[in-house]
């Protein structure tokens, strides 16, 4: 089959513990395999390390950061009001939920923003930086994918308590301020149209204060989004299509929703009905066999996508490399 010749091929990779001669071999073998993008989590001295590398190969090289989900322990002590909290008045800070790491900063904490800026700020001042990518800029899951409710023993078809964020007073009373009334009055704050846009808004206004910031640098912005539109915003209430970012990663990783590989050419279609920016489709390699993702490379190339980024490296056995590679 023809190959778009400008179709990105990019790779999740985790720089944690890995030592220099490891991110040379790593980026070596991403020359070989003609894989044109990294994004890359780590601490900055190892994202300073790795751009470096990245650049000799002329390797695309963004910044991979969680954004809006944070367990640092200092923050957790000093900042505890920076957490979101849920229907039931509880703070994710004491109570996570689903599991023991899902602890939420809120958008609108007016010492949020600053905190995230600081951090888009230190990392978009190295020179060998391509672009900042965002991951966890939403709100908890009000709503699993249907595999992780089946693993956590759960059947959510209600907008629960425990899982609706956030209550906290910032949040309230932005809303009260622009809507004239407490949405805690409102029998069923779930049924509420003003009240699930807000917090639709509240996560692209801050989007969209870091695209400027990034863009200040001269640098890309782009971000891992819910797989569809819908199903981000019903989900984790994240409106992306709003969003003034470069570059749009949806995470298509279909075995989460219960649908095989064709599903991939709906949610395609779907993004594409709501946006033309790029589209970088993300693919989860754990769930796939080497033929399985042959195939969905394969249906994946003849959309109107610019990329396909593979969720991560450290499931590319060599089997899966030699797939990714034979379409090159
Ligand atoms: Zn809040």
């Amino acid at each position: 089959m023809q190959i778009k010749e400008n179709i990105f091929f990019s790779f999740w990779l985790n720089l944690l513990e890995k030592s220099k001669t490891e991110l040379q071999n790593i980026f070596s073998l991403f020359e070989k395999y003609a894989i044109n993008e990294v994004l890359a989590i780590g601490s900055h001295s190892k994202t300073v390390l790795a751009a470096s590398i990245a650049r000799q190969k002329n390797i695309f090289f963004q910044t991979w950061k969680m954004m809006l989900i944070n367990n640092d322990k200092q923050i957790l002590r000093e900042h505890k009001d920076w957490f979101t909290i849920n229907r039931d008045g509880k703070s994710t800070a004491d109570f996570p939920p689903y599991v023991n790491y899902y602890r939420w900063l809120c958008p609108n904490h007016p010492q949020v923003l600053p905190f995230l800026k600081n951090m888009v700020s230190q990392y978009c001042k190295i020179p060998e930086l391509s672009g900042f990518h965002l991951d966890y800029i939403r709100f908890a899951d009000v709503i699993l994918p249907p595999k992780c409710q089946r693993q956590y023993n759960l059947t959510q078809s209600t907008e629960e308590a425990q899982s609706d964020f956030c209550y906290c007073p910032h949040c309230t009373s932005s809303f009260e301020n622009e809507y004239g009334y407490d949405i805690l009055s409102i029998k069923d704050p779930t049924q509420d149209e003003n009240w699930r846009s807000f917090r639709w808004q509240s996560i692209s206004s801050l989007v969209n204060q870091l695209v400027d910031l990034v863009h200040s640098y001269d640098k890309k912005i782009s971000a891992a989004v819910f797989p569809t539109p819908d199903i981000a915003r019903n989900l984790v209430r994240q409106d992306w299509t709003s969003w003034n970012i470069d570059a749009f990663y949806p995470m298509m990783y279909n075995a989460f929703y219960d649908q095989d590989i064709k599903w991939l050419a709906q949610a395609v279609n779907e993004c594409r009905q709501k946006t033309d920016k790029p589209i970088h489709a993300g693919i989860f390699l754990p769930s796939l066999s080497p033929a399985q993702l042959h195939n969905a490379i394969e249906l994946l190339l003849e959309l109107d996508i610019n990329g396909i980024s593979f969720f991560n490296f450290n499931a590319a056995d060599s089997e899966k490399l030699k797939v990714i590679k034979s379409f090159k």
